[in-house]
């Protein structure tokens, strides 16, 4: 059995409804269908919960949201009609709106997208609709997992061919909550876990998850599989595609996400598991990377001897609530990786607090700093795969600033300079994947 989620892009209008149905009714495993609001299409321009937050804000401040209101209007009518479905649509919607009008909460109103969403779908399908407020169990703002679980096996109990809305639940109070944005990604996978599905296929508007960034990258190679792990590295770094959060919930209990596209379901998209071979498999899996960070470089002779050094480094950072993204360090020198958007204004304060606090012999910063992730289980048993990197960096003429691995030795961090980010990318790609461009 299979939990099967489709974001925005997948219902953004009656075509796309209709791809959606082919997709399920083409597998009988297909049981459990989780649904996002609709995104942008050819035919709308915006997102769904972006007018209905609109309209929150407006009606929040006795504003007039009519006319937001009507763009969401037309986007369900117009799905409902041209699929001639059998839903009354028109009240549902306007009970929508005395909701809002008569003050509704704010996640309340932002989650009508979802619930509009699998209204209709149910509808089309023939499945029978059930409310996620009903399955997912938020403690304050925090989905519990256990609760949830216990709820979704109790009603989900003996159903079959449902249709769930996904981002959000309720609290303990039975107010609406909603996840982050994004969050029906969440949905789908908590939902997969309590029952235990054999699969989470996650259907969105992109093949799964590209070796690099496309818009560094002319036509990067798609990765068939990675694992949970790498994952996370590249996705801390930037590769967005699933929400982080959706990963948590299938970790412990081996379920594999399946990214596929609805506009080319024959794709087989990218599978993540948690644990695949680490032998038969290219030794990079994806690169990805970000830029604005700074680097801020101390040297202190025999600094390592210090036993106190490094708790008051960190005590500086901390204090002035600057997480530190990296740290690596030689025998009389420190470099402290920060990101630009933590550190902004309160770089001559750090500054002055490590002259002060540390006794250092010499400060120095580099600001344009990017970092790059070269991530890959492969890496754990090939050798030489960093002096490939840093001799396809050298041959670009790209000056490394910083480099870091972890003792996973499945990520590879590299500092450069922000000029020489997308080169840098884009040689390591081709070291890896492009051997005719060689
Ligand atoms: N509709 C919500 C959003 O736009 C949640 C989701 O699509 O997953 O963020």
């Amino acid at each position: 059995m299979k939990i099967v989620k489709f974001g925005g892009s997948s219902l953004a209008d009656s075509e796309q409804f209709q791809k959606v149905k082919n997709i399920i009714e083409e597998d009988s495993d297909r049981k459990y269908i989780v649904v996002s609001a609709p995104g942008k299409g050819k035919h709308n321009n915006h997102k769904v919960t972006d007018l209905l937050v609109m309209c929150h804000q407006l009606a929040s401040h006795d504003l007039n949201f009519n006319e937001v209101f009507k763009i969401i209007e037309d986007v369900f009518v117009n799905i409902v009609e041209d699929l001639n479905l059998t839903i009354d649509i028109r009240t549902i919607l306007d009970d929508v709106k005395n909701e809002i009008t008569n003050g509704a909460s704010y996640d309340y109103v932002i989650s009508r997208g979802e619930n509009l969403s699998a209204q209709v779908l149910s509808n089309y399908l023939g499945f029978e609709f059930i409310d996620s407020k009903d399955l997912v169990v938020f403690n304050k703002r925090t989905v519990d997992f256990n609760k949830s679980e216990k709820k979704i096996k109790e009603v989900l109990e003996g159903k079959e061919y449902v249709v769930i809305p996904g981002f959000y639940g309720s609290n303990e109070e039975s107010k609406i909550t909603t996840f982050s944005r994004g969050g029906s990604d969440i949905t789908g996978s908590i939902i997969a876990s309590s029952l235990g599905a054999e699969k989470y296929e996650n259907f969105t508007d992109v093949s799964g998850f590209l070796v690099a960034d496309p818009k560094i990258v002319n036509n990067p190679a798609t990765i068939n599989t990675i694992t949970y792990k790498e994952l996370r590295e590249l996705s801390y770094m930037g590769a967005k595609v699933l929400h982080e959060e959706a990963l948590f919930p299938l970790r412990d209990k081996n379920i594999p996400i399946n990214i596929k596209n609805t506009n080319a379901p024959e794709d087989a998209g990218t599978l993540i598991l948690a644990k695949c071979d680490s032998k038969n498999t290219n030794i990079v899996t994806g690169i990805s990377g970000k830029k604005d960070f700074t680097v801020i470089n101390l040297e202190k002779v025999n600094m390592n001897s210090e036993i106190d050094f490094f708790r008051k480094l960190t005590t500086v950072f901390e204090s002035n609530d600057i997480p530190i993204e990296h740290l690596p360090s030689s025998i009389d020198s420190v470099s402290v990786v920060v990101s630009d958007l933590k550190l902004s204004s309160k770089m001559d304060k750090v500054l002055e607090s490590l002259k002060i606090y540390l006794n250092a012999d010499k400060i120095s910063t580099e600001r344009d700093i990017s970092l790059i992730a070269v991530v890959g289980r492969g890496m754990i048993n090939a050798k030489g795969v960093s002096s490939r990197i840093f001799t396809a960096l050298a041959k670009s003429g790209v000056n490394i600033k910083m480099i870091s691995q972890g003792s996973s030795e499945i990520n590879i961090i590299i500092g450069v300079e922000t000029k020489d980010f997308e080169n840098a990318i884009n040689s390591i790609y081709k070291e890896f994947y492009k051997e005719e461009e060689k």
